[in-house]
């Protein structure tokens, strides 16, 4: 979609005028139900679009494809001179002096930026529900979440606020909320993009990550992300071509064949009735289109859960300690020492869920138990990683739901009460792609019979990202993919 409005702005049939007004219309007509957004920059945002139009009458091209494309960001990603609060109270009035990678990247592609979405607490839930600043709601749908942890980017493209926007996936944040809201969520190998500026949760398994309306945007869109940057040692991957190009090169059918998929029973027979019939009914596809599917276990994907929630809130209680109301963050007024003023000025301002998982972390980390705990965790991981690794000697990606169920409904609307175990266990799904680092797609397939919107995954080998985008982009040629989101721009298409 991003590459037809880049054709009509350029050749002055719309204006990025226009497509911004139309933005900061959605979200006036829908902030107040679905709480998309903690901050919304309609003056930045109209200026930004009137100097992409003012470049292009001056210079009579465009240097970019995202050129006056409206977008928004997960509220984790440092703004320079922009409120960015982690979704939490601790940070609710930090304005940071400087841009990350990701914010940089794209402003200077000249996307213009329309607001900072919601977000659980420093990305620490599946639900949105983590956050004093409120619950993210599913588009069409106020008495359920739209997921999380970037629930509020899944619904600003959702409700037609953006066009794409730029979330973090840890264990499953992107590709919960793309699959609930009906979206595209592209969670790249771990060192494809820079988390420089990325507020951490947990280092060795963050990746900022893009949800779209088609693949077809991800891949404009990983062309800036994907771009090096010095200041993350970790991102190593180098793009082998243009990732429009290989978007460009589109083969339908002919891409798909003699394509191998593995899958196994195992992981469909504990989802709801309807996902497997989505799943099973997407196999039927594959093989009507001469892709070959295997049967292939994962064994290690039962402990999956269980080494998640100790690696990374491991990592979060280390990467959190910065948070002690010294040098910025909340501060508690009365203190009489500095050990209180740490003490206060976290307990004060952290939500319960971080408290939580710092605890956890701590514990595992401490001394006499981080052998039993953390290093074990470790050695899982590694299990994980090898059965990823021997699966893709036999198949060239790995096909699973993204989630056993369709979304959530509200907690505190339907009187659910708190059950961290459980929400724990909803990840299954994702959480292995990110402690074996691989890339992996929430691909959308239509709606429920509830009318709630379905998404299913593929996983590819690490540094597969552009043949993975290449196969999913062909695939959503064939296959009758459901982008409903589409309408909200049909004036402009
Ligand atoms: N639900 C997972 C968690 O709470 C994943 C979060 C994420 O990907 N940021 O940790």
């Amino acid at each position: 979609m991003i590459l037809e409005l880049h054709e009509k702005i350029k050749s002055k049939k719309i204006s990025a005028l226009d497509l911004i007004k139309h933005a900061l219309k959605s979200i006036r007509s829908h902030q107040k139900e679905n709480n998309a957004y903690i901050s919304i920059l309609d003056h930045h945002a109209e200026l930004k679009a009137k100097q992409c139009d003012e470049w292009l009458s001056v210079k009579g091209n465009l240097p970019n494809y995202l050129h006056g494309i409206p977008f928004s960001l997960k509220d984790l990603f440092i703004t320079k001179g922009i409120r960015t609060t982690a979704g939490s109270a601790h940070l609710a009035n930090y304005i940071p002096p400087y841009d990350g990678h990701v914010s940089e990247k794209l402003q200077s592609s000249q996307a213009v930026l329309v607001g900072k979405t919601g977000c659980d607490e420093f990305g620490m839930g599946s639900t949105n529900e983590n956050t004093p600043f409120g619950a993210v709601s599913l588009p069409g749908h106020p008495q359920h979440v739209a997921g999380g942890s970037s629930g509020g980017s899944a619904a600003s493209v959702a409700e037609g606020s953006s066009i794409f926007s730029i979330g973090t996936d840890t264990g499953g944040s992107v590709r919960l909320p793309a699959s609930f809201c009906g979206l595209v969520g592209f969670k790249p190998s771990y060192g494809v993009v820079s988390r420089y500026g990325q507020i951490a949760y947990a280092s060795s398994l963050d990746q900022s990550s893009p949800l779209a309306i088609d693949v077809s945007d991800i891949a404009v869109v990983m062309e800036e992300l994907s771009k090096s940057d010095p200041r993350d040692a970790t991102q190593v991957y180098q793009s082998k071509h243009s990732w429009v190009d290989v978007i460009k090169q589109q083969t339908g059918k002919k891409g798909l064949q003699g394509k191998t998929i593995g899958f196994h029973p195992a992981l469909w027979n504990s989802c709801d009735p309807e996902v497997q019939e989505v799943g099973a009914s997407w196999m039927k596809h594959f093989q009507s289109m001469g892709i070959e599917l295997v049967e292939i276990p994962m064994p290690s994907f039962e402990h999956a859960v269980a080494t998640y929630y100790l690696v990374a809130p491991a990592e979060a209680s280390a990467n959190l300690a910065r948070y002690d109301g010294v040098v910025y963050g909340y501060r508690t007024p009365k203190t009489p020492n500095l050990e209180s003023l740490f003490v206060k000025s976290r307990s004060e301002s952290l939500g319960e869920e971080v408290k939580r998982r710092i605890l956890i972390g701590t514990f595992a980390l401490s001394s006499g138990y981080s052998e039993d705990y953390f290093a074990k965790a470790s050695k899982v991981r590694r299990l994980i990683w090898n059965d990823f690794k021997n699966a893709f000697q036999k198949c060239d990606f790995y096909f699973t739901p993204v989630c056993a169920s369709t979304a959530f409904l509200k907690r505190q609307f339907n009187k659910i009460p708190m059950d961290p175990l459980k929400d724990y266990m909803n990840d299954i799904f994702t959480i292995p792609v990110n402690l074996a680092g691989v890339p992996a797609i929430a691909l959308p397939t239509g709606v429920s019979s509830q009318g709630l919107p379905l998404g299913m995954q593929l996983i590819g080998p690490t540094f597969s990202d552009q043949e993975l985008l290449a196969f999913a982009r062909n695939l959503e040629l064939e296959l009758p993919i459901d982008h409903g989101a589409k309408n909200h721009w049909k004036d402009f298409l």
